[in-house]
């Protein structure tokens, strides 16, 4: 995969994404007047600042006062933001750059090679990252942490900093994993299995020399399973991981597993449980690690819906998602029936709605009320959860958890940030990074409203979501 950066980087040239260099704004001032602030990190009482102006030089936001006592500079590029709120830029923590949301991208839990060769699924997806990144800033999230892919995720990581229009990424390299998926594996496999501490070791200081933002483990159950054994292959990974000051991220969504990971060192468990209800051992040991739960609630589902040719965009996937994915969702409606994989065709044979993540809800509410702090992750890329919009079905599933919209929205800033390891990020106020999202309605009011930004920032740099999209069509 030499050549990616190569094509990635031309790829980049030819979507015409520097025409406005972020360095070369530096120092230019921006001035966003008479809009209600959002700070989620304050309580509800205080979380709102009517008719305040926001002050950016260059990357950074200098003032945020109220509108009569904030002085704009001269020559600031001005905002009208009255009638309008001003959120910091979501974080979706837990996406995955290697795969598309589309039918083809998971060969290793629905074949599609005869349709579509994984190579080819693949190939098109490193060429389509520029597209891929705006359609994130376009739906207002100005960073993501993807959490497992191939050893290419850093170069994705270096192309997303070096390009003008991409949220910030932090990435992890290949899943450190307790079963083979051999499907996915084109020389350069997003998932190794590794079956001793020893082979773990040395996974975690073949991924070190790229400085991961984790090290990401997928504790995968299987029948008749040794737990005792895989959790000693964990905490190998999660002790060199620690001794190189890098967070463990873990993929375990039993309850027994999840457990297990965090008594390995878990610093931030990818996704909730979704077998049983937690208990009480469990936020004991979440409180233990000082660790960050992503309840990814719909990418289950999201299999499912597509794999039925169940799935139907939303209002905001229709407006924001990449059009060729969406274009592509239906194709089970035109494949020959001989080419369908069984797994799907049962699915559409059913014809069922899925059931409701009831028991990860109800777990989220858990969580939440212990005050364990939750992450907002779509697990965008998965077969039906596309990257991008899928962050409003995921936050308007938080919300039928129980979230209140401030709550909601604190998930995908302040804890979002801390998840990112980032303290600059999450927050409106003087010195944080300037990523920033106006909405032209009230997000306290509901969470749907999170989704009409009218202009997103990232790094001062002022984007319009609608020209964004239209740039890929
Ligand atoms: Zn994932």
């Amino acid at each position: 995969m030499k050549s990616f950066l190569t094509l990635l980087t031309a790829a980049l040239a030819l979507a015409g994404c520097a025409s406005s260099s972020p360095r070369a704004d530096a120092e230019k001032n921006l001035a966003i007047i008479g809009t209600t602030v959002v700070q989620p990190e304050k309580d509800a009482a205080h979380a709102a600042m009517p008719d305040a102006t926001v002050l950016i030089r260059g990357d950074r936001i200098v003032a945020v006062g109220p509108s009569a006592t904030t002085k704009v500079p001269d020559g600031a590029t001005r905002i009208d933001g009255r009638g309008r709120w001003l959120i910091p830029g979501m974080i979706d923590g837990h996406v995955h750059f290697f795969q598309s949301g589309n039918l083809y991208t998971r060969p290793d839990v629905a074949d599609f090679n005869a349709v579509m060769p994984y190579a080819k699924e693949v190939a098109r997806n490193q060429t389509r990252l520029p597209a891929t990144f705006k359609v994130w800033l376009a739906s207002g999230v100005t960073s993501v942490i993807d959490v497992g892919g191939p050893f290419w995720n850093f170069q994705v990581r270096d192309a997303a900093n070096n390009s003008a229009a991409a949220p910030r990424v932090a990435t992890t390299g290949p899943l450190i994993s307790m079963v083979s998926r051999e499907k996915l594996d084109l020389g350069d496999p997003p998932i190794v299995k590794v079956e001793s501490a020893d082979a773990a070791r040395a996974l975690v200081a073949r991924e070190l020399p790229y400085k991961p933002d984790f090290i990401k483990v997928w504790f995968v159950r299987e029948p008749n399973d040794d737990l005792a054994k895989k959790e000693a292959i964990v905490k190998a990974t999660g002790d060199a991981a620690h001794a190189a000051h890098i967070r463990l991220a873990v993929h375990a969504t039993e309850l027994d597993t999840a457990k297990a990971a965090l008594r390995a060192g878990a610093d931030y468990l990818v996704h909730s449980v979704f077998d049983d209800p937690i208990d009480d051992e469990f936020i004991a040991l979440l409180r233990k690690n000082h660790a960050l739960l992503s309840p990814t609630l719909f990418v289950t589902n999201g299999y499912r819906w597509a794999l039925s040719n169940q799935w139907q965009a939303t209002p905001e996937e229709m407006r924001l998602a990449d059009p060729q994915i969406l274009a592509a969702m239906h194709d089970l409606e035109r494949m020959p029936k001989d080419k369908i994989p069984p797994r799907a065709a049962k699915l559409m044979a059913e014809h069922k709605p899925p059931p409701p993540p009831t028991v990860s809800l109800q777990n989220l509410k858990k969580l939440h009320d212990a005050g364990i702090p939750i992450v907002m992750g779509t697990d965008a890329g998965n077969i039906g959860t596309l990257h991008g919009p899928s962050v409003f079905r995921e936050m308007a599933l938080e919300h039928e958890a129980g979230l209140t919209p401030l709550e909601v929205l604190r998930t995908a800033t302040t804890n979002g940030a801390r998840a990112f390891g980032n303290a600059d990020l999450g927050a409106i106020a003087p010195g944080k990074l300037a990523d920033l999202v106006l909405l032209d309605a009230d997000p306290l009011a509901d969470v749907k409203n999170l989704s009409r930004a009218e202009r997103v920032i990232k790094g001062g740099v002022v984007y319009d979501p609608k020209a964004l999209i239209d740039s890929i069509r």
